[in-house]
């Protein structure tokens, strides 16, 4: 794959890049390892002033990067500003808690183990290589980033090869803060450039956000080196209505669920299960606002919907379409790739989805729901749990006992009740199953990328 910028809603290519040598690649590897020796030794006070300084920055460049985010891969142009704020956000949350989080931990009764004192101290890794996804450009950077930076490790970016400008302004970025060169670094490389830099004995530890199958192949190189591996997969999150929900909030959130960021993201709702006593309301209520959503130039702030980021992106989802159709599902809506210039997908809804589709089992990266009708609590989570992903799932319900059943039997990293699945700096994020393993956010992901070091003494 090219390293390149191409507009998804128009085909043009905007910029092309030279990858990187091998050389270049050494050079920066090198940087990244002798930085680390210097910086692992900083006070957190001092990085948190850094922290802070770049999260400055980035909001006084937010529409300028929200722009360049829209461009490369499609993403309506308020979201883009948005998902630039959280980011600031989650970096301050890091300058203000990294120290807290990483404190030493102490064991209450040290004499259990014949010790006068005894703890865990948490100790940073290393270069840490993150393999990151265009969904969201900016937020799966700055989410490992923030943390891993916090912790005293330093970072070396490998963006997925459609997002280069927005590879770039993120070690601008980190730059401007005032971190030291060696703390963060883009390399602009293919993704076959990726085990080399994996192998090498100044990488530690490495963390991908993507697909199955590039997790595998990145989890496989550092099981074969013995290196630390954080994995945020795909998923193909279930989103429960029972008859006890509120009906309206449930089908808006339904369709904000399905179809944020032109329907790319790994915790979007993707399989909407719904009791057969609100099925026919559901249904109706949510294919009438799906059909209302206006498609169209992501830079316009009134679209809801822009293209699909790579025009491979939008071939799969339509063939998972008609896969699903050819075997006997229904369309409510959408289902058709328009005309003209651009990767552009309508929102659609398919009923009478079977276990022979493809789409039962694979993920659908696009604005595209799948509805089930079920009989009880009991057969929503059989449903629900009919996959082999595990990352989100929401469930809507007002009964007790209903929510203590989702809570406890649904196989995901979060549950959200009565809401959307959503990441947060507060809330540990990750999956199980084939969505991956590890966290990232909260204090369980800064502590993912560093050394537990047990102290005892006597
Ligand atoms: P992708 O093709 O796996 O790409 C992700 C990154 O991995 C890119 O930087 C890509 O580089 C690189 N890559 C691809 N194959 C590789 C390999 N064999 N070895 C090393 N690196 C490799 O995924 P995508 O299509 O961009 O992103 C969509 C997927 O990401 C979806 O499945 C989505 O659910 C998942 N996702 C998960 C989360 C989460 O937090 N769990 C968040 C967002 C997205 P190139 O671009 O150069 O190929």
């Amino acid at each position: 794959m090219t390293v390149a910028s191409v507009n998804p809603a128009t085909g043009e290519t905007l910029k092309t890049f030279e990858p990187l040598g091998a050389d270049e690649v050494d050079g920066r590897i090198a940087v990244a390892h002798r930085t680390f020796l210097e910086y692992r030794r900083t006070s957190f006070a001092d990085r948190a002033r850094r922290m802070n300084a770049a999260a400055d920055v980035l909001d006084a460049r937010q529409d300028e990067i929200a722009r360049v985010m829209t461009a490369e891969m499609g993403k309506p142009i308020a979201a883009a500003r948005a998902e630039a704020a959280k980011c600031a956000t989650t970096m301050r949350f890091y300058a203000e808690h990294a120290e807290g989080f990483l404190a030493d931990d102490p064991l209450a009764d040290p004499s259990r183990v014949k010790a006068s004192a005894a703890m865990v101290r948490w100790q940073p890794l290393g270069v840490v290589l993150a393999v990151m996804p265009w969904n969201f450009p900016l937020w799966q950077v700055v989410r490992f980033a923030a943390p891993a930076l916090m912790a005293g490790n330093t970072g070396l970016l490998k963006h997925a090869s459609n997002v280069p400008q927005t590879a770039l302004f993120l070690e601008e970025l980190f730059l401007e803060g005032g971190f030291p060169r060696g703390c963060f670094q883009t390399l602009l490389i293919g993704s076959g450039q990726v085990e080399r830099v994996l192998r090498d004995d100044r990488v530690a530890a490495a963390t991908l956000t993507g697909s199955e199958a590039a997790g595998r192949s990145v989890a496989a190189i550092a099981g074969d080196e013995i290196k630390k591996t954080v994995l945020e997969l795909g998923g193909s999150d279930a989103f429960v209505v029972m008859p006890s929900a509120d009906l309206a909030a449930a089908v808006s959130t339904a369709v904000t669920a399905r179809v944020q960021n032109n329907g790319q993201s790994c915790i979007a709702a993707k399989r909407f299960i719904v009791h057969e006593a609100v099925f026919d309301a559901f249904a109706d209520a949510f294919t009438a606002r799906m059909r209302d959503l206006r498609v169209g130039d992501p830079a316009d702030e009134a679209t809801d919907v822009g293209p699909l980021a790579t025009e491979q992106g939008r071939t799969d989802v339509a063939e998972l379409v008609a896969d699903a159709v050819a075997q006997g599902a229904t369309v409510l809506c959408g289902g058709e790739v328009p005309d003209g210039p651009g990767w552009f997908y309508p929102p659609t809804v398919l009923t009478e989805v079977t276990p022979a589709m493809r789409m039962y089992a694979e993920e659908v990266f696009g604005p595209v729901a799948q509805l089930h009708r079920v009989a009880s609590a009991d057969e929503a989570v059989r449903v629900a749990n009919a996959t082999s992903f595990g990352l989100g799932s929401a469930a809507w319900t007002t009964d007790a006992a209903e929510r203590e059943l989702f809570v406890g039997e649904l196989e995901a990293g979060a549950v959200f009740v009565n809401g959307m699945v959503a990441s947060s700096p507060d809330l540990p994020f990750g999956g199980i199953k084939r969505s991956g393993y590890g966290r990232e956010l909260a204090a369980l992901g800064i502590r993912e990328f560093c050394n537990a070091k047990t102290v005892w003494v006597a």
